[in-house]
């Protein structure tokens, strides 16, 4: 089978689930709140769930795009297999964008009396969320020094007609911001809602200060990304975005933000954080806003894909027996990580797991395995622990390290790693860790097999 084609747009990828029946349809009117977000859980990696009219009034909802690492490749216009090594590319070797004059995402132009909830059908996501969220939009931002620019999905409250609290968290917009801020002036953004698959994926890629990762979405589809400069500010957005938020991240302002549902499956905190507001809104005809539900496979998935690319890379650097890693969905994508290693000494997976815990602050429970184990199927990882892994003497724990913030146990971001070498002894007699299987198991071709509705009796009385 020959790779498939990326897709292009958003419409474009809507065109390829629909195609092969993994974009539901819901009848117009579905509620904004919780409702629209509670059909998309119950349809998470199944399809893509689009809603038209939400709340009865003008718009489209779309849920669920890239809800499984299958989906993503194909977005990509790669195999599944393919994914983390594409991604690493394409961090590696970036393509410039292409500027365009004019763009489909700014035909329809909102520039006085902005009033968000007015334009866009924004949802109201988990419980116990403080509103409406923008929980998909790429933030971009450019170094007030450099023109650099930064993208990033940072979650957005609607918190007024034109205002808007944002989690920055201390990384690159946050740089940005600091300059911005230093100098006595607002952090010039876009928030893009509505984009190709690679565009998001690209956002979440780990890569250093100043690279923008709109030239990794070109580069993981194999073009330039087409891009317009916005009308009130000189960011650069997706030419075929749906909606593009112009505005400034205010300069000494904190307001009240959250809670909000997080990956983790529970709530990020309710406190002061920064402020955007609204200098114009710009989104095609007929605009599709897409919502990332908090929790979701969507979610986990977007973070975890460009986090094994990045410890992936990191790991092979110092360990060059290390095959694969995989961030668990148990796990939430972010903190139990797997590790395939072709072991060629004594001791080796304990360095491993040091080398795990240091390639990213979230990994907190790593599990190093033998080549013979599928570390995508965590009940592969559970039988090697199980089988391989002695307590005593295969165990590391490190207390008192950095972890996530978002993981309620441990206190404001400071927990203990635990590191399990479930690999088998080098010296083992030969048959001691052989794994069973039964010769041909693999190649049996059930339909030539099978006799499809038999009647047993009359089978076994033949
Ligand atoms: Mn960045």
């Amino acid at each position: 089978m020959s790779d498939p084609v990326p897709a292009r747009s958003l419409r474009d990828w809507l065109d390829r689930l629909a195609a092969i029946g993994r974009l539901s349809v819901a009848r117009p009117g579905i509620g904004l709140r919780h409702e629209a977000a509670a059909v998309a859980n119950r349809l998470d990696g199944r399809s893509a769930t689009l809603f038209p009219r939400p709340g009865g009034r003008p718009g489209t909802i779309v849920s669920g795009l890239v809800s499984s690492r299958a989906w993503m490749a194909e977005a990509l216009g790669t195999r599944e297999d393919r994914l983390i090594a594409q991604f690493q590319r394409a961090c590696a070797e970036p393509l410039p964008w292409h500027e365009r004059e004019t763009g489909p995402a700014q035909d329809v132009v909102h520039r006085s009396d902005i009033d968000i909830l007015r334009i866009l059908p924004v949802p109201t996501l988990n419980e116990h969320d403080s509103g409406p969220y923008i929980s998909a939009g790429l933030m971009i931002s450019r170094d007030p020094e450099t023109g650099a620019q930064n993208v990033a999905i940072l979650r957005c409250q609607v918190s007024g007609p034109d205002r808007i609290g944002v989690l920055v968290l201390p990384r690159h917009t946050d740089n940005f911001y600091r300059k911005a801020e230093a100098a006595g002036r607002g952090l010039e953004v876009a928030l893009v809602v509505g984009v190709d698959p690679a565009c998001l994926l690209a956002s979440q890629a780990i890569v250093p200060l100043g690279h923008d990762e709109l030239e990794i979405a070109g580069a993981l589809t194999g073009a330039p990304l087409d891009v317009v400069k916005c009308l009130t500010n000189d960011v650069r957005v997706p030419a075929t975005a749906e909606i593009v938020i112009e505005g400034r991240i205010l300069p000494e302002v904190r307001e009240l933000e959250g809670p909000f549902g997080e990956f983790p499956q529970y709530y990020g905190e309710r406190a002061k954080r920064h402020v955007m507001t609204v200098d114009a809104v710009t989104h095609r005809e007929n605009p599709i806003f897409h919502m990332i539900v908090g929790g979701g496979l969507e979610h986990l998935l977007l973070g975890a894909i460009p986090r094994e690319a990045t410890i992936l890379a990191s790991l092979q650097r110092s360990f060059p027996g290390v095959e694969d890693v995989h961030l668990s969905l148990g796990g939430v994508g972010r903190y139990h990580l797997y590790v395939k290693l072709r072991k060629s000494q004594e001791g080796e997976a304990k360095n491993v797991l040091l080398g795990a815990f240091a390639a990213h602050y979230d990994i907190k429970h790593a599990v190093v395995v033998d080549t013979d184990v599928d570390i995508h199927d965590p009940q592969e990882v559970e039988w090697a622990v199980s089988t391989r892994f002695q307590a005593d003497r295969d165990l590391v724990v490190i207390a008192g390290s950095q972890g996530s913030k978002l993981d309620p146990s441990t206190r404001d971001g400071v927990g203990a790693k635990m590191g399990l070498d479930a690999t088998a002894p080098l010296d083992a007699p030969p048959m001691k860790f052989t794994r069973i299987r039964v010769p041909g198991e693999d190649a049996v071709d059930l339909a030539a097999v099978i006799v499809p509705e038999a009647d047993w009796r009359d089978a076994a009385s033949a």
